[in-house]
């Protein structure tokens, strides 16, 4: 029988029709990988330490990472069963939407946001509801709460938002907060928490006390560093971390990723020194991109995000001969990472001459 006689196996069209997953693209050894926003700074003094003295691992990992959950409980003033440790902020989020909607229930969120949530939402069998940024490509919280529904399980806000590094200020967020039904679950993820520097943005562990129908998401893939270690938190009412516990996969947190995150919480200030390197290197990019013309908006995370429109494809081509390599999303634009300070001068250099071969009209340039 030839292959295509043999009856195919019967697998979930809906996971069947997902794209798959694609990774930032590698960079070339002479290239910048400015894709995955990942940290360009090498581990915090004291983690390469701390991973290297933890060798037990003939042994299982301890299951809720304690010693971290404790660290994290003081930190933020809270139990260590108001944290719940998983392998990276999307294991967290994946936990979540299994533990709060299946089949028929509708998980809403803003568009274009985290490329993981409409994937993670197939998974679990839901339904993703998008509504579209606004113009200045923010979330549009009001249209987001009249997309409220019965079936509505899940709105998951991202602050700063991943690709276009807009902040959903405290204002905004409280009033969202004050017309969603408090039987409805707010993911609050914040990957990019520490690089915000607009005291107007939205915090999230300070309003656990109030909204007790909020979870914030925070990891330490990204000012920390630990990308490649796999290690995020959750931050919210013990009820809704036990249900996320509960479909969780056991032991996926490693013995090593618990213990860089704690020493990683050791090297506090020389955390504080790159967040603020990197941040300094942002505003400076962003405000040599806008002096050349471009439309950019104000970015509070490690990313800038190039409106290129019709002509992403294209742009992020030019990019990468350049030895860019930043992350296209066709048809709406590139975002691309801060990394290091020669990366950002090539960037600039670039976007120079890019933003001068657009048509006249074009979305990426500046109206004012
Ligand atoms: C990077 C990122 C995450 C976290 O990724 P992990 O490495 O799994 O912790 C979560 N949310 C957003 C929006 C991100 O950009």
């Amino acid at each position: 029988m030839s292959q295509s006689d043999q009856p195919s196996v019967r697998l979930r069209p809906e996971i069947v029709a997902l794209p798959a997953y694609k990774q930032g693209k590698p960079a070339q050894a002479d290239a910048f990988k400015l894709s995955s926003n990942e940290n360009p700074f090498e581990p915090l003094p004291g983690v390469v330490e701390a991973v290297q003295a933890e060798t037990a691992f003939n042994r299982y990992p301890d299951a809720s990472a304690l010693a971290l959950r404790e660290r994290l409980a003081a930190k933020y003033g809270v139990s260590s069963d108001q944290v719940h440790v998983g392998s990276g902020s999307v294991a967290l989020l994946a936990q979540l939407i299994l533990a709060a909607a299946g089949p028929g229930d509708e998980v809403l969120y803003s568009w274009r946001s985290f490329e993981a949530y409409p994937g993670l939402v197939a998974v679990a069998g839901a339904t993703s509801v998008r509504v579209p940024n606004r113009d200045d490509f923010g979330h549009d919280l009001p249209e987001m709460a009249a997309a409220i529904t019965d079936s509505t399980r899940m709105v998951i806000i991202c602050s700063p938002n991943n690709p276009t590094g807009t902040i959903v200020t405290a204002e905004e967020f409280h009033a969202f907060m004050a017309v969603v039904p408090r039987n409805l679950l707010v993911i609050l993820d914040e990957a990019y928490a520490e690089f915000v520097t607009d005291s107007e943005a939205v915090s999230g562990h300070p309003l656990l006390t109030r909204y007790p129908n909020l979870v914030v998401l925070r990891t330490f893939s990204k000012a920390y560093g630990l990308a490649g270690l796999r290690v995020g938190y959750a931050l919210g009412p013990v009820d809704i971390l036990n249900a996320a516990r509960s479909t969780a996969i056991p032991l996926s947190v490693t013995g090593q990723a618990s213990v860089a995150a704690i020493a990683s919480l050791d090297a506090e200030p020389e955390l504080l020194a790159r967040v603020r390197v990197l941040v300094d290197r942002r505003d400076a990019t962003w405000r040599a991109l806008l002096e050349q013309g471009w439309n950019i908006p104000a970015s509070q995370a490690n990313f800038l995000w190039l409106p290129t429109g019709a002509e992403t494809a294209e742009v992020a081509e030019t990019l990468t001969s350049a030895g860019l390599i930043g992350r296209p999303f066709a048809p709406e634009g590139i975002r691309v990472s801060i990394g290091e300070a020669e990366a950002m001068a090539n960037l600039i250099r670039m976007s120079a001459d890019i933003i001068e071969s657009l048509p006249a009209e074009h979305d990426a340039r500046r109206k004012d």
